[in-house]
């Protein structure tokens, strides 16, 4: 799950749109100064070269690295480390490339049924769409094991075989002699990088992955009331499960759409009513928009800018609850920049009559507006 991970592309140091060879260079450079073998005393140094590979593994591969850019760290290899699919065999050649094969990288959990890593899928629905809830059809690009191998990974008619180097433990013991005496260390077969099979003729299909990606089309149901940042659940519509195991499941981010009328409150609407001046002054029945057609909101004489009146039950459903919430409308009086003769004639009139009021109060009132009496 995304959660609090960082950013692939902050832990390799390398810009969003860098090169291959740029983000090789700069994890070759990381790797060798966190790799735990040289960094015994330093608890961290494990962690962050764990972090390090795996921001590598998924940036490496370029399938990987786009779906990552569309759907960040949902997509990616959970923390415990190089499970899951493709990618690994590529890695065990770097690492021998670094390091002569020297270490313990691998620490790989034996091979078994796994499930399919979890999607994220950001959806941006409308306002209204969030009112009447309803179903959505997206189109959700994913792993999928392959048909035609059933994701053995073996041309249709032969089938992996145990790997000769490991003898299918997926491991190697490495026998070196240095300065300090012969070091063993068990290491993640290279051979068959982990698997313990190798496969003499691949799937063409998949080209020997075990597994294709491909664009499916998946409805997800929209509840009424819906809010923004709302994940939606659909079981099963992640990534293919590897090595037998369930397909992980397809978490659906909503996101709404701004409304040009109305602002959501959690199950509140906020509308800006405009109101003529004089309407404010004497009151009216003036229609207001909602998202189910209009409504009639009375308005009292002398109604202030800024006034909120409550239109009850007009908001949002409550999303898996009962009822809705309010519409709130906030007047916004709206004060005439041009006027035609005849307004003007009249503000004019009103304008002197207002004055002379003034003028007319008595000292006693005068005195009560100057002190706040
Ligand atoms: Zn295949
Ligand atoms: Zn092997």
């Amino acid at each position: 799950m995304a959660g609090d991970k960082r950013d692939y592309y902050e832990i390799l140091g390398v810009e969003r749109g860098a090169s291959a060879d740029e983000i090789k260079r700069a994890y070759r450079k990381l790797a060798r100064r966190y790799h735990p073998d040289f960094n015994k005393s330093d608890p961290r140094a494990e962690e962050k070269f764990k972090e390090i590979n795996e921001a590598y593994e998924v940036l490496s591969d370029p399938q990987r690295r786009e779906r990552y850019d569309h759907f960040g760290h949902d997509e990616s290899v959970g923390a415990g480390g190089f499970g899951g699919f493709g990618g690994f065999g590529d890695l065990g050649s770097i690492f021998e490339d670094i390091f002569g094969g020297f270490g313990d990288f691998g620490r790989r959990r034996p091979p078994g049924p796994e499930q399919g890593k979890h999607l994220r899928y950001d959806l941006e629905i409308t306002l209204e769409e969030a009112f009447n809830g309803g179903a959505k059809k997206i189109r959700v690009p994913r792993t999928e094991s392959c048909p035609e191998c059933g994701g053995s990974r073996a041309r249709p008619g032969t089938k992996p075989e145990k790997c000769p180097a490991c003898g299918g433990s997926g491991q190697q013991q490495v026998t070196r002699n240095t300065p300090f005496g012969r070091m063993v260390n068990v290491q993640t077969c290279l051979h068959c990088a982990g698997r313990g099979t190798v496969v003499k003729e691949p799937c063409p299909a998949c080209r020997g992955e075990g597994w294709i990606v491909r664009e499916r089309t998946i409805e997800v149901k929209i509840p009424p009331g819906i809010d923004h940042g709302t994940r939606l659940r659909v079981p099963g519509g992640g990534e293919a499960g590897v090595r037998g195991g369930p397909p992980g499941d397809l978490f659906v981010v909503v996101s709404l759409r701004r409304h040009k009328l109305f602002r959501r409150e959690k199950d509140d609407l906020l509308y800006e009513l405009p109101l003529q001046m004089a309407l404010a002054a004497l009151g009216a029945e003036v229609e207001v928009p909602t998202l189910e057609g209009k409504a009639v909101l009375k308005l009292p004489q002398g109604t202030q800018p800024g006034a909120v009146f409550r239109l009850r039950g007009k908001g949002m459903p409550r999303l898996y609850g009962r009822g809705k919430g309010d519409l709130r409308v906030k007047v916004d009086v709206v004060v005439p920049k041009r006027l035609s003769a005849r307004e003007k004639e009249l503000l004019t009139e009103l304008a002197r009559l207002g004055a002379s009021e003034e003028k007319g109060k008595g000292f006693i009132s005068r005195m009560k507006d100057a002190f706040g009496g």
